[in-house]
């Protein structure tokens, strides 16, 4: 049997029940967005800092099945802006899954602030992440409604003045009823940009202190998406950064690049390095390179 994603995540604790909605498979994902900033946890590790640490990496699906993910290692220091990049299949939304314990890896460690991953309860990891999942999800429920999610207790006029910081207000209030729009069953009354904005809106308002991003500005126009990629780092600023995509996206900007085939690590360092002597980095580069 195959498992998807959002089969896999854990029971939702954190969310109104009023909310819940008949897939638990949609909860289980918000319950990541909504989950609390840290807290002292009963469990018998408590990370130290936000250091996270991978250590050869092993991961697959099935018990006989490929290593997905095959002796990945890799440091995020706390503050970093890290880009992982790679063909698609590579592994890389499994490995953002694997850091927010939804599934558990069969070998190898990951480590957050001297913590095997494996020995906290997931939500106690899940406090730590604020995420744009590659399939975004929404609540049955308004766009204020779903943003407030994030940040209970939040005030409209905070949500508000984020989306001016990210330039994203104006495109909050050509909705129909503005931030009281209804979004429809799992936000399938949105544009696929429309998505991708308020989806990274409600990771910053979780001010979580590692954003996890998969394809973040994926739906929107090149230039929409740089403009909103540059707003959204200069939000980011403090806080770790592990963004996943295949296009060029402010690369050049990144601490370093991580580039990742068929589940191994095969080169990182910064744009400049890489373009010269990584074929698979110059090969995406050249093919979804900015003009
Ligand atoms: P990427 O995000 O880099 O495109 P993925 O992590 O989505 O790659 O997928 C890596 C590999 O794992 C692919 O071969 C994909 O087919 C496989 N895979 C992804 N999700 C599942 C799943 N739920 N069950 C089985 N195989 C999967
Ligand atoms: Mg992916």
């Amino acid at each position: 049997m195959v498992l998807t994603a959002l089969e896999a995540w854990g029971p939702l604790l954190l969310v109104p029940r009023h909310y819940r909605e008949s897939r638990e498979a949609t909860a289980r994902i918000l319950e990541v967005i909504s989950a609390p900033s840290p807290s002292p946890s009963a469990s018998s590790c408590r990370p130290d800092d936000i250091y996270l640490r991978l250590e050869n990496l092993r991961f697959r699906y099935l018990p006989e099945g490929p290593w997905v993910l095959d002796g990945v290692e890799f440091d995020l220091p706390p503050g970093r802006k890290v880009a992982l990049v790679g063909p698609s299949g590579a592994g890389k939304s499994t490995l953002l899954n694997l850091l927010l314990r939804l599934w558990d890896y069969q070998e190898g460690h990951i480590y957050l602030g001297g913590c095997e991953l494996r020995s906290l309860p997931p939500e106690e990891v899940q406090r730590w992440f604020a995420v744009v999942p590659q399939q975004v999800y929404f609540f049955n429920a308004t766009v204020r409604e779903n943003l407030a999610l994030a940040r209970p207790g939040i005030e409209l006029a905070e949500i508000e003045r984020l989306a001016r910081e990210l330039g994203i207000h104006r495109h909050l209030l050509s909705l129909p009823q503005g931030f009281e729009t209804p979004i429809g069953d799992r936000g399938f009354m949105l544009s696929g940009g429309e998505r991708q904005r308020l989806a990274i809106l409600r990771a910053l308002l979780k001010n979580a202190p590692i954003l996890l991003l998969d394809e973040p500005t994926a739906g929107l126009d090149p230039v929409s998406a740089r403009d909103l990629f540059y707003r959204l780092l200069e939000k980011a600023e403090g806080r770790t950064l592990l963004l996943i995509t295949h296009r060029p996206l402010a690369l050049e900007l990144m601490d370093e690049i991580v580039v990742l085939d068929r589940g191994r690590v095969v080169d990182r360092g910064k744009h400049c390095e890489l373009l010269p002597r990584c074929s698979i980095y110059r090969h995406l580069w050249e093919r979804h390179g900015l003009a």
